[in-house]
């Protein structure tokens, strides 16, 4: 295979400025109850707050904003189970350019209505018999227009990394950094912005414990494909990391973790009741590798990256009244 030329930490920075005026700069809060809970010092990045409902808007909005002017005149085609497919169809409209978005059948509700509402044209396709890439190959060479990828794009996982950019630039080092882990873009921005702005920092990526995928990719030092994952972590639904996102993980993270769907219902519980917050299941990933992935974090300085919050309501109240 020949060698890729990875993105770096000049990449987060440059998309950090094409997203100015254009991404919200979420906050980051703390919690006292939190931080009684786990001992140390947290802090919580909030991109249930970006526009959209999640930090996809940053990886899409970069990537879509370095079209040709030839390349938006066809636009863009996505694939995506939810959150990618919101986020490129609202920078397809910022930027005016059509979108085609293919999506599975069994989508949340409120992603799909979302993905139209933005203007695109939804395709769907069954997640378990069909092959979402095939589809959108044919569909991107039939049409002419690009496709750009969830996660596994220099352009996408750059723009990812500008959220955990803001966190280091607000709250300066921290010692440890919990991300949700899907495909790996939000992980592997993530790790390029670590390393440059807090060298020491450990990183570790939080995976659904029934999709661990990530985990034995990085224990085998290869990319290991699974079969769909069962778990209320949609958004982490992912078969296998990318070529980009793997090699920036293999050589920046430290270590990936997993969390039950039931950890994550307790997390989706705990951002609600304590924090007055609406977090999706994959979005409380990474606060629940903290408390559960067996990391020691005593008397530590430790990020937590809330990814999203877009999760119907009434999907909400059927979890957390278990
Ligand atoms: C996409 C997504 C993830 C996973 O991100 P990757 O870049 O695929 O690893 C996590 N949380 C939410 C809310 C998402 O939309």
């Amino acid at each position: 295979m020949p060698s890729l030329q990875l993105p770096t930490y000049d990449d987060v920075a440059a998309a950090a400025r094409r997203l100015e005026g254009q991404a919200h700069r979420t906050p980051v809060l703390r919690s006292r109850t939190a931080d009684a809970l786990l001992g140390a010092q947290l802090f919580f990045k909030c991109e249930n707050f970006q526009r959209m409902g999640a930090f996809k808007f940053r990886g899409a909005f970069n990537a879509l904003s370095q079209f040709t002017p030839a390349q938006r005149k066809t636009g863009v085609l996505a694939f995506s189970s939810g959150n990618h497919a919101q986020a490129i169809a609202l920078s397809a409209r910022i930027l005016g350019m059509p979108a085609a978005i293919v999506m599975p059948l069994d989508a949340p509700a409120a992603k799909l209505a979302a993905t139209r509402g933005y203007g695109a044209e939804v395709i769907t396709y069954d997640r378990f018999t069909e092959d979402r890439q095939a589809i959108s190959q044919r569909l991107a060479q039939e049409r002419g227009t690009t496709l750009i990828p969830p996660y596994d794009h220099p352009d996408v996982l750059a723009g990812q990394g500008t959220a955990a950019k803001e966190l280091f630039d607000e709250v300066g080092e921290l010692d440890h950094l919990f991300v949700c882990l899907g495909g790996g873009g939000l992980l592997s921005g993530s790790a390029l912005a670590a390393r440059a702005l807090s060298p020491h920092c450990k990183i570790y990526g939080v995976e659904p414990e029934a999709g661990n995928d990530g985990q034995q990719s990085f224990q085998r030092g290869e990319i290991v494909h699974i079969d769909t994952p069962k778990t209320i972590a949609d958004g982490a639904q992912t078969q296998f990391l990318g070529q980009y996102t793997f090699a920036i993980i293999r050589r920046d993270v430290d270590d990936i973790v997993t969390a039950s769907d039931a950890q994550l219902v307790q997390t989706m519980r705990f951002f609600a009741e304590r924090m007055k917050m609406l977090v999706e299941p994959t979005g409380c990933l990474g606060f629940a590798g903290a408390q559960h992935g067996g990391v020691a974090l005593q008397g530590a300085r430790v990020g937590v990256i809330i990814s999203g919050g877009n999760v119907d309501l009434a999907r909400f109240a059927q979890l957390v009244a278990l």
